[in-house]
């Protein structure tokens, strides 16, 4: 990657850290223990206990997407940060500005 691409790199994953990170704050706050007595209005308690399961499912994904981007980010300027992790071959720059988290070219990822 050259010095442009690696801007772009770290200007996505900023934007994306700081994404995620609103991303989490909010579904912290819908992983909350539902109360046996809370009032939720229109919503049954069957609908809480499903749309908490599924916030917990989203925060965990967001959490380990947001600690893959920012470990990508720490290895930016290492010689091995556009290598793929499995093979050694060059990932392209512009797989690597997309996805933002991978560490492995697409044949290896899709295998
Ligand atoms: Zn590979």
């Amino acid at each position: 990657m050259n010095q442009e691409e690696k801007a772009e790199f770290k200007e996505k994953a900023a934007n994306e850290i700081a994404s995620l990170d609103a991303d989490i704050c909010s579904l912290e706050n819908d992983t909350q223990p539902i109360a046996p007595d809370v009032s939720l209005g229109r919503l049954t308690r069957m609908d809480a206990i499903q749309n908490k399961s599924v916030a917990e499912a989203n925060l965990a994904s967001a959490r380990t997407r947001k600690q893959r981007i920012q470990a990508r980010l720490d290895q930016i300027d290492s010689p091995d940060f556009q290598k793929c992790k499995r093979c050694g071959k060059e990932i392209p720059a512009a797989r690597i500005l997309y996805l933002l988290d991978t560490d492995t070219c697409l044949e290896c990822a899709s295998n």
